[in-house]
């Protein structure tokens, strides 16, 4: 990789551009091949429940540090008792949250669920964690990988991630580079996931029970969940998986004797949260009701109220506090490599530090995001505009925000392939996102299953700040691996 700073630009795994009819041959064989192996969604601007597009990806895979993908996988089991120790411990999450919930109303519905749940005892003691956790190499530390952020629910993308690799290899292999799939390594992230699932209903032990889907009103990342409801059915043909939005569970569901939630005559042992993490899902008090009834049941929750807030941007910046990792990991070594994929992360609480963070983002935006308690895309707000939007809050309304300084990722230069996009596509400057996924299930005393799931790479143009795929400036991707001292790869 090049050595300036700005300009670093990874090796590509093969020689570009290629010639223009290869490409338009390759391009378009890549595009049948994603849409028959369910490298798809359904179009928003043109939506059919009747037909698929195939999901942006991009043609031949982006390099990625084979050093730092290791990495990435090596701490997952590490992360994933850090979020499951950190959902269990009432206090941290009390006190961290607690400026935040006085401005931002989302997080404080949940927050008053969670403090319902508390009150009552919690029904079901076990929690799954089906976790996403997102790195960008960092170009001014030599790539080193730096975490963008942890997802505790609806962490997307490992139906299809799962399919892209064989796409990209059989990209790879019509160009006639067959020799160079051993980089990219195999992806188990829809096995590694279905199986977490069904670990959960296991423990649940009741033979009839089901695999509740929480879904949105309209699914535009269809292929992605029925991934995960087929291949859950094809495996083990005697579990039953349902779909249902908020406000359907609130008309049909009820609770048993023992607080089992039942779906009319239905009893369901997992409820997989695919819906119920930003504002605009929650269409009425009866959705936050039906949340609310889910929590106080005896199914296992993934996320449970308690895991879905230990994944807010507020926890993940008071757990990148000095000190702070002690308080759930023991084995020093592992708290010095956790700590080294924290970059900086800023608390605008009404305090000295939160104050200190706001004149600090006034005077040197470019050099931050800033981040509210949001998911799923497009909420942040960047650089220069940071000033602007700091000043229209007033001191307490910015405690809804955390500040984050920015990671600068190494180029890649390829071909992103979108529907009713150019043909040829262009050559484009792109960054990737690594999502690592990993499965934790237990209760507050012990861990019964910890394991990395998987992976996944999202690539947005350079020039864009955030790569949503749905959003439209993201695709689907897959890592190349590339070693420092490579220097004959592109040939
Ligand atoms: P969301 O919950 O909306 O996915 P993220 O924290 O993942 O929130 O931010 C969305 C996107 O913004 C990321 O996928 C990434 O492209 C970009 N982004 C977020 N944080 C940073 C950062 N610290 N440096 C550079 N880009 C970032
Ligand atoms: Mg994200």
């Amino acid at each position: 990789m090049s050595s300036d700073a700005n300009t670093a630009v990874l090796r590509n795994c093969i020689r570009l551009p290629l010639a223009e009819d290869e490409l338009l041959e390759v391009t378009a064989k890549a595009k049948d091949y994603a849409i028959m192996h369910g490298a798809a969604m359904r179009s928003k601007t043109a939506f059919s429940p009747d037909s698929l597009n195939f999901a942006p990806f991009v043609l031949v895979p982006s390099s990625f540090p084979r050093k730092e993908f290791e990495k990435a996988v090596a701490l997952q089991p590490i992360i994933n008792r850090l979020m499951h120790n950190v959902a269990h411990d009432e206090e941290f999450i009390t006190t961290t949250l607690a400026e935040t919930i006085k401005v931002d109303e989302f997080t404080a519905n949940l927050f008053n669920i969670y403090r319902k749940v508390l009150a009552h005892g919690f029904t079901q003691a076990y929690s799954i964690g089906l976790l996403r956790s997102d790195y960008m190499a960092h170009v001014s530390e030599g790539c080193a990988i730096k975490q963008v952020e942890i997802n505790t629910v609806a962490s997307s993308f490992a139906g299809i991630a799962t399919q892209l690799v064989p796409q990209q290899k059989f990209v790879l292999s019509e160009l006639g580079h067959a020799d160079k799939l051993h980089n990219m390594p195999d992806n188990n992230a829809l096995a590694g996931l279905r199986d977490g699932m069904v670990k959960a209903w296991d423990i649940y032990a009741k033979p009839q029970a089901v695999i509740l889907f929480i879904i949105e009103d309209v699914s535009y990342n269809i292929c992605d969940q029925r991934f995960h409801e087929f291949y859950i059915r094809e495996t083990y043909p005697h579990i039953k998986v349902l779909r249902r939005t908020l406000t359907e569970v609130h008309r049909e569901g009820k609770l048993g004797q023992s607080k089992e939630l039942l779906l009319g005559s239905q009893e369901v042992a997992v409820i997989y949260f695919r819906a119920g993490y930003e504002p605009g899902h929650y269409h009425s008090q009866a959705d936050w009701d039906a949340r609310y009834l889910m929590e106080t049941s005896l199914a296992i929750k993934c996320p449970s109220i308690h895991y879905h807030l230990a994944g807010t941007k507020k926890v993940q910046q008071a757990l990148a506090q000095p000190a702070v990792l002690e308080r759930f990991i023991n084995d020093p070594e592992e708290i010095k490599a956790v700590g080294k994929i924290f970059t900086g992360l800023y608390s605008l609480d009404d305090n000295e530090a939160g104050n200190a963070s706001y004149e600090m983002a006034l005077r040197t935006p470019e050099r931050f995001v800033l981040k509210p308690q949001r998911e799923g895309g497009g909420n942040n707000v960047y650089g220069v505009d940071i000033p602007n939007a700091l000043e229209r809050m007033s001191r307490v309304e910015r405690s809804a925000w955390i500040l984050m300084d920015l990671i600068h990722p190494p180029l890649t230069k390829g071909y992103m392939v979108r529907p009713g996009g150019d043909m040829p596509p262009q050559i484009v400057d792109m960054v990737s996102e690594l999502g690592i996924f990993g499965v934790v299930i237990g209760d507050a005393e012990h861990i019964v299953h910890n394991y990395q799931a998987g992976h996944m790479l999202r690539t947005k143009l350079s020039t864009a700040n955030e790569g949503g795929v749905a959003a439209g400036l993201g695709a689907l991707d897959s890592p190349y691996l590339i070693d420092s001292d490579d220097e004959d790869e592109q040939k």
